[in-house]
């Protein structure tokens, strides 16, 4: 979808890396979370991407989600993208490339890490050469896995991301963006749904992966994470903050309600809008808190 007179996402990255803020990402699954990203994204008039991951679009249709979101984009000229999310094989990542999605996650981090750089480097490789202008995401370290609530905390300190590998990984790699494991996870606790704890990232590790890296770097699985330590965050060097739990508890949450509220109520379209709304207010708050950076940070090369 990089071919319309829009703002490439690439474009939209630098951008958000001069003024030391992040982009939005948030997964969706269906016409209510789309269209609760893209209302929250227009009112604050903040690029945003939405992502899929390959149970996402597997349920809506890799080719009909991008359709929807090329349709977006093109009527209302608004710089909206889409990403293919923690994509684990070639065959995938090609699917969602030729469906015209802008971004692949090519996730193959549960590797041992030489085999993770050969296939990421062979993906982008493929990748480019079919579409120059896709962006490839790379991922290394452990950060769980499943968006959802989770019982216990995986234990995910042998998996932090170092400067050094994450600098060999970029070079051997190519990638046009990394994932690294800062003390970000997948998923968040029961305590962090009830609203008692809060996700703790490594910002002094975000700063040293950035300063030897030197990409646009994203953080997944923020969901429940501290406010002032996503804005350290951000400062200290990711560009692309993925939000998705969230959104899915705002889903269900809305969902809950409007079913409680009008028990007899069929019609979808009288039922669904409460359940936009719930989506659209933790998206509205997260896209605020990311634009909201200031300090100067390590360039990007
Ligand atoms: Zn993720």
């Amino acid at each position: 979808m990089g071919e319309t007179n829009m703002q490439t996402l690439r474009k939209v990255l630098e951008q958000a890396e001069a003024n030391a803020m992040a982009i939005g990402h948030f997964n969706i699954s269906d016409l209510v979370t789309l269209k609760a990203v893209f209302e929250a994204a227009r009112d604050l008039n903040a690029p945003v991407v939405v992502g899929t991951s390959e149970g996402e679009r597997q349920f809506m249709g890799v080719r009909q989600v991008a359709a929807i979101v090329k349709s977006l984009r093109e009527e209302y000229d608004f710089p909206i993208f889409l990403n293919a999310d923690h994509t684990h094989s070639l065959p995938s990542a090609l699917e969602a490339a030729k469906a015209g999605f802008d971004w692949i996650v090519f996730d193959v981090s549960t590797l041992p890490f030489e085999e993770n750089v050969r296939q990421t480097k062979a993906a982008v490789e493929t990748l480019k050469a079919l579409r120059p202008d896709i962006l490839v995401e790379g991922e290394i370290g452990d950060i769980g896995s499943g968006s959802e609530i989770h019982d216990a905390a995986p234990d995910l300190q042998k998996g932090l991301t170092t400067p050094a590998e994450a600098k060999q990984f970029v070079d051997e790699t190519g990638v046009d963006t990394l994932a690294p494991a800062v003390g970000n996870m997948h998923g968040m606790l029961k305590s962090m749904v009830a609203g008692n704890t809060k996700k703790r990232l490594d910002i002094e590790r975000i700063r040293e992966v950035k300063a030897e890296a030197r990409i646009f770097m994203t953080l997944h699985g923020a969901s429940g994470t501290d406010d002032d330590d996503l804005r350290e965050a951000i400062a200290a060097g990711m560009t692309v903050v993925h939000i998705n739990t969230e959104v899915r508890l705002a889903w269900r949450r809305g969902l809950d309600g409007a079913l409680a509220k009008q028990p007899n109520e069929i019609v979808p379209y009288k039922v669904l809008p409460q359940a936009v709304d719930s989506v659209k207010q933790v998206v509205a708050a997260r896209l605020a808190l990311f634009s909201t950076g200031r300090r100067a940070r390590p360039a990007v090369q």
